[in-house]
């Protein structure tokens, strides 16, 4: 293959791709049970619904253990048990005392990452550098984080008493499967609250691993509660009348679904939904330190990121260069086993996902736009997506309105800093964008011109826990992370 030679077995040819040994990190780190039951009240149970669903490693299609599929009958004992552990036990313990389990937990984590990073590359199709380098490390940090605030919360919300709000339902998405467990539960927890949890139902396994956490740290029963199922099953949680909040991360669709469903409740919600990220690159800025940020910002995670950069707002003068810098960056790219730690791009997450992108992108080329794809050579088995990017995009164009949660980037172009902000903000989310320029000043006064809840500049998904993160539109409301999320989980310190 030609963009796989080398010249002299030594440098690979310009614009080739090095020819790297596989690097597989090794499977057997971790032990993946047959059947998993549901987390209530501190032990593994069968469901009352007597039902089952496999998950499947996206990568080869092979089915990595059946887990139990939660009814309403199980929805309910979860909620139960929760409500049970809130009066009974964790409400009332010590801000001190919770802390230390979350710093329990948080270690665990930290001695346990390879495990988790494997199963989470296994389940989720998604780079083991990823899984390995940043979600387990965040989602450890999530719990140390929060540890440190759960005995100074009077601190937090000075002049305030802030209280529990109760028991949480909280629904997440398949993207950052721990990541997101971490997000939602670590700042429940910290403030005294107890936590019906459901994973999505292409990604359940990590979740599941993190009970076993939970019970190595003796976490009382049924603080935390993981059930598996579908949508239905998120649906009947959030129906549940015994919940004081629902947090939710996912579509807006679905979001929208679920603020219909709590109107007129006594339940607070949060939600975090989808993106359309503009990454805006300046004529001044470092280029390839943006092709690299861009890259990172829409390929090294197949682009299953809500806060992906999936526009690219490039200044006209330096168009052509940019555009020439990223073919020959994507056809670099090395698209393949997910367990192999020189892959940057993995599979996607499900089949149902993948003909998404697919009819997307063919919706870009009836449309109009050009397309410009990695000529890589991809795996036979599992589901996956060259990276992709567009040329002659317009707002008009459906790839420049829609979320594909691909590795799909739509290129446009504007003149002004004035077009730049318009054409940024012209979309229905406001989760995140990104700026590239070497003048601070051009920064600061451009990303406050910006309706996002995240902004980075000369850098992209990058995330820390004292930082909140969210967004405006239909990309969400209430924040996670920092001072913020934790306001989210007690009834008297709302900012
Ligand atoms: P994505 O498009 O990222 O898959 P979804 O919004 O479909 O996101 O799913 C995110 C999470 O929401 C998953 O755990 C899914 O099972 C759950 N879910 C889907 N539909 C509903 C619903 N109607 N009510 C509650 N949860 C739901």
């Amino acid at each position: 293959m030609a963009n796989r030679e080398r010249t002299n077995g030594q440098t690979p040819r310009d614009g080739a791709r090095w020819d790297y040994s596989p690097a597989p990190e090794a499977r057997n780190i971790v032990k993946i049970k047959p059947r998993y039951g549901l987390f209530i009240n501190g032990e593994f149970v069968e469901p009352k619904s007597g039902q089952y669903f496999t998950t499947i490693n996206p990568a080869n299609e092979e089915v990595l253990a059946e887990v139990a599929y939660a009814g309403p009958e199980d929805v309910d004992r979860a909620v139960r048990a929760a409500r049970e552990a809130y009066e009974k036990i964790w409400s009332k313990l010590p801000g001190k005392e919770r802390a230390k389990y979350l710093f329990r937990i948080a270690r665990i984590i930290q001695e346990r990452s390879r495990e988790f990073a494997v199963l989470e590359s296994l389940d989720g199709g998604k780079p083991i550098r990823e899984s390995r380098d940043v979600d387990i490390p965040l989602a450890s940090a999530h719990f140390f984080y929060h540890a440190g605030w759960a005995d100074k919360l009077e601190y937090a919300f000075h002049g305030r008493r802030p209280r529990p709000l109760g028991v949480a339902g909280q629904i997440i998405p398949w993207n950052f499967p721990l990541l997101m467990a971490a997000w939602k539960i670590a700042p429940a927890l910290a403030c005294g609250n107890t936590v019906v949890l459901k994973p999505a139902e292409t990604t359940p396994l990590t979740a599941l691993l993190l009970c076993e956490v939970f019970q190595q740290a003796e976490l009382p029963p049924g603080v935390v509660n993981i059930i598996t199922g579908d949508g239905q099953t998120g649906a009947w949680l959030v129906q549940h009348p015994d919940l004081d909040k629902i947090a939710f991360t996912g579509s807006t669709e679905v979001g929208k679904k679920i603020q219909k469903a709590v109107a007129g409740t006594r339940k607070r919600l949060t939600l975090e939904l989808g993106g359309k990220a503009a990454n805006v690159i300046f004529e001044d800025a470092a280029i390839d330190q943006a092709i690299e940020g861009i890259v990172n910002g829409i390929y090294f995670n197949q682009g299953h990121v809500c806060c992906a950069g999936s526009r690219l707002l490039v200044e006209e003068s330096i168009y052509e260069v940019v555009v020439r810098k990223l073919k020959r960056r994507i056809e670099l790219l090395r698209v393949g086993d997910p367990l192999d730690k020189n892959t940057d791009v993995g599979a996607i997450n499900s089949l149902m996902q993948l003909r998404k992108i697919e009819h997307l992108v063919q919706v870009g080329v009836q449309e109009g736009a050009e397309i410009h794809q990695s000529s890589c050579p991809l795996p036979e088995r599992g589901y996956w997506f060259r990276p992709t990017f567009f040329t002659r995009v317009s707002m008009a164009h459906t790839i420049a309105r829609e979320e594909i949660f691909g590795p799909v980037l739509a290129v446009l172009t504007f003149r002004t800093p004035e077009e730049a902000a318009e054409i940024a903000n012209n979309t229905r989310y406001g989760l995140s964008a990104g700026v590239w320029t070497n003048k601070g000043s051009k920064y600061l006064a451009f990303a406050s011109r910006l309706k996002a809840g995240v902004v980075w500049c000369n850098t992209y998904n990058k995330f820390d826990p004292a930082s909140p993160f969210g967004g405006y539109k239909e990309s969400g409301f209430g924040r996670e992370g920092g001072i913020h999320g934790l306001s989210a989980y007690v009834a008297s310190g709302e900012w």
